[in-house]
């Protein structure tokens, strides 16, 4: 039997795990259904991850990270969880393919991810000219147009990022204030090649087989607009991967708050003994790596002074 289970392999995780096993937990697996690193992989740049001066892409700052991590016996398994459930003090980590794997304790930490904004042609054309993700698409409409929708930091820095690639970005958000911080903000106004579309959404992404033609937005006051661009890039928030905590009776494994969030106690404890989450899948999460890693070291320690306390 495990010690520790730990579901994703973002910062949260890899951090769960390091602090886990250094701090003497045997048997800790981390179930990540990709490649470790979570979703700042997909990020242009990062800037605010302390000790680490230059920005970098989100994929150069957490290249380091699985080894550091695994160092003190840490083993990763590439396999999606689809459930944990609990019987008696003993969790059954379950995983898609018919495993089950039986653990003292777990911490999970699956993070989230990017909303549709529920636009005509969303579905249609997502993958054929809709992306969530400009550091993996913003090369093909080098030198061309494209459209951003949102007005969060995800939002605005991509359309930074999209801005030095393409001819022009179009950012329509549906209001005239930003959601971004205010540097960011700043620094979106003072390009020249960034178009401001507010108060506005998009009714309609239209094309044909071969792709995006462009987007029909609608303002306020009713009044449409057609931007003909090849590419919509969508970052309107994220939803909480909480999934694997849902039971067979549609109930959740502990309690989570309206958006599914899981509530947790500072010490990242949820309401169900032995089961800890951290980073983005939590209540108030600021969402920022940093608070993720600093959660799945707490989670990480809280879930040692459990085991222990099953021994005594
Ligand atoms: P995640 O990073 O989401 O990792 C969760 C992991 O769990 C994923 O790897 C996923 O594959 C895995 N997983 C999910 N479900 C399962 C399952 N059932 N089985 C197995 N594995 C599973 N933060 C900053 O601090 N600074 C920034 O500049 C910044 N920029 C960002 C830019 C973008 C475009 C985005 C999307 C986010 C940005 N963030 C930034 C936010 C930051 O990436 C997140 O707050 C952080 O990654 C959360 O870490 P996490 O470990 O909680 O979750
Ligand atoms: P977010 O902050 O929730 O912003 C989502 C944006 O999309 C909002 O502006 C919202 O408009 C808009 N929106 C929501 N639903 C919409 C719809 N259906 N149609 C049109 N617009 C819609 O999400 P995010 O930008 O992904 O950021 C998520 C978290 O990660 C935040 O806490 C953010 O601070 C953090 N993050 C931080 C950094 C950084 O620190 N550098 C970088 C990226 C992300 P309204 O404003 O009107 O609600």
């Amino acid at each position: 039997m495990l010690d520790l289970a730990i579901v994703g392999g973002g910062p949260a995780g890899l951090t769960a795990g390091l602090y886990a096993t250094r701090g003497g937990l045997k048997n800790v697996v981390m179930y990540e259904k990709g490649m470790p690193g979570g979703q700042i992989t997909q990020s242009s740049e990062i800037e605010n991850y302390p000790g680490v001066k230059e920005v970098v892409t989100g994929m150069e700052l957490m290249e380091s990270w699985p080894e550091q991590c695994m160092r003190f016996g840490l083993k990763h398994e590439m396999k999606e969880v689809t459930r944990v459930s609990k019987s008696g003090n003993i969790f059954k980590v379950s995983i898609a393919g018919g495993e089950e794997v039986e653990a003292k304790s777990v911490i999970v930490c699956t993070g989230s991810t990017p909303r549709r904004a529920g636009f005509e042609g969303e579905d249609e054309f997502y993958g054929k000219g809709i992306s969530n993700c400009a550091t993996c698409d913003g090369f093909f409409y080098k030198g061309k147009e494209v459209a951003v929708l949102g007005g969060g930091d995800t939002a605005l820095e991509e359309a930074l990022y999209l801005s030095k690639i393409c001819s022009k970005v179009y950012l329509i958000h549906r209001r005239d204030a930003f959601r971004a911080s205010p540097a960011t903000v700043e620094r979106v106004k003072k390009s020249d090649n960034i178009e401001l579309v507010l108060n506005s959404n998009i009714k309609k992404v239209y094309g044909s087989a071969m792709g995006v033609d462009g987007v029909i937005t609608v303002d306020k006051e009713g009044n449409e607009r057609d931007i003909k661009v090849p590419g919509v890039f969508v970052f309107v928030g994220m939803n909480v991967n909480n999934n694997v905590l849902k039971q067979s009776d549609g109930s959740y494994l502990c309690d989570v708050n309206e958006y599914g969030e899981v509530i947790v106690t500072l010490s990242m404890k949820t309401s169900t003994p032995g089961l800890f989450a951290a980073g983005d899948i939590r209540i108030e999460a600021p969402k920022q790596v940093v608070c993720a890693a600093g959660d799945g070291a707490t989670a990480a320690l809280s879930a040692i002074s459990y085991v222990d306390s099953l021994e005594d």
